[in-house]
């Protein structure tokens, strides 16, 4: 007697519970998530063709990809894409997932934009470690009259960046730079009135404790600030003054219980203005903005 054919319904329902038994998050959204990627629809598709067969080639397509998320890769990567600020944003291992708190870094560069005296139009902006491009675009699409300079030492992760640039048509605002924030300005210094960034920012013993999605899939010079945290953010406190132009601001992410040291390294470099630390939205201290004085 010939085997029954896998439908859409049966399989999804198979790897769900194949999921569960294995300890992956959210186990039927995945599966459905997999599934209409594979066959380049969208989950609604699922729900309206639950009977329908599936063929030779898409079920071996999809097992592949339900082995990997298995092995721990994260959705995203296997996907390609991850949602930002409503955007689909490309991604792959070369660049961090762009997360939900990084939308706070957004709201709050667009607010302080919006209240500044200077017109968007003469507004230059760094995104500093711009992995995916994420932030860069988010903000040139909300604010279409500002110059952003889209700053990373990896250039895999800048060729990715620009193919999101691409295709979110904003190439004629983002400035692509391979290098560190310095370089990125030459001699033009004082010249920017943002630098946006979420650095690398976690500790080495937090390294260890991160879950295996994100400590053995996502890039580690994207995560690692050195054995507290901090050497990236440091750094970039230090440099920011020196490329920011009066009353210019630095609006950078951090990690969570790394406010107070935050604090300190601002007040102690003696030159910002002054400075204000926002929790996200679950509550935990998340974003600095320090003004230049
Ligand atoms: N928020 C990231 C995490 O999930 C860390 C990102 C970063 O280091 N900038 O661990």
């Amino acid at each position: 007697m010939p085997e029954e054919p896998w439908t859409i319904l049966k399989l999804l329902q198979r790897t769900t519970r194949y999921f569960k038994d294995k300890g992956v998050a959210e186990p039927r959204a995945s599966a459905e998530i997999l599934l209409a990627h594979i066959l380049s629809q969208d989950r609604l598709f699922l729900y309206l063709n639950h009977d329908r067969p599936m063929e030779p080639e898409e079920l071996s397509t999809y097992r592949a990809c339900v082995r990997r998320r298995v092995a721990g890769e994260p959705i995203q990567y296997i996907t390609g894409f991850q949602e930002f600020w409503s955007l689909a944003i490309r991604v792959s291992p070369d660049v961090l997932i762009p997360r939900r708190e990084t939308e706070l870094l957004v709201d709050i560069v667009l607010d302080s934009v919006r209240q500044s005296r200077d017109t968007e139009n003469s507004l230059t902006i760094i995104d500093l470690g711009t992995g995916s491009g994420a932030i860069s675009i988010a903000l040139a699409l909300e604010l279409p009259g500002t110059r952003i300079i889209a700053v990373d030492l990896s250039l895999p992760a800048l060729k990715l960046a620009r193919e999101n640039v691409r295709k979110h048509q904003v190439e004629k605002q983002i400035h692509f730079v391979c290098g560190d924030m310095l370089t990125a300005m030459g001699d033009q210094n004082q010249m920017v009135q943002v630098i946006v960034t979420n650095p690398p920012y976690v500790g080495h013993t937090e390294m260890q404790q991160l879950p295996r999605e994100i400590r053995d899939f996502e890039p580690r010079h994207a995560l690692d600030g050195g054995l507290d945290g901090l050497s990236a953010i440091s750094q970039i406190i230090k440099e920011a003054p020196s490329v920011l132009g009066p009353g210019g601001k630095l609006i950078m992410e951090m990690g969570a219980g790394q406010s107070e040291s935050v604090s300190s390294l601002v007040v102690n470099s003696q030159k910002y203005l002054d400075f204000r630390i926002f929790k996200d939205y679950s509550g935990i201290e998340r974003v600095l903005v320090a003004k230049k004085a």
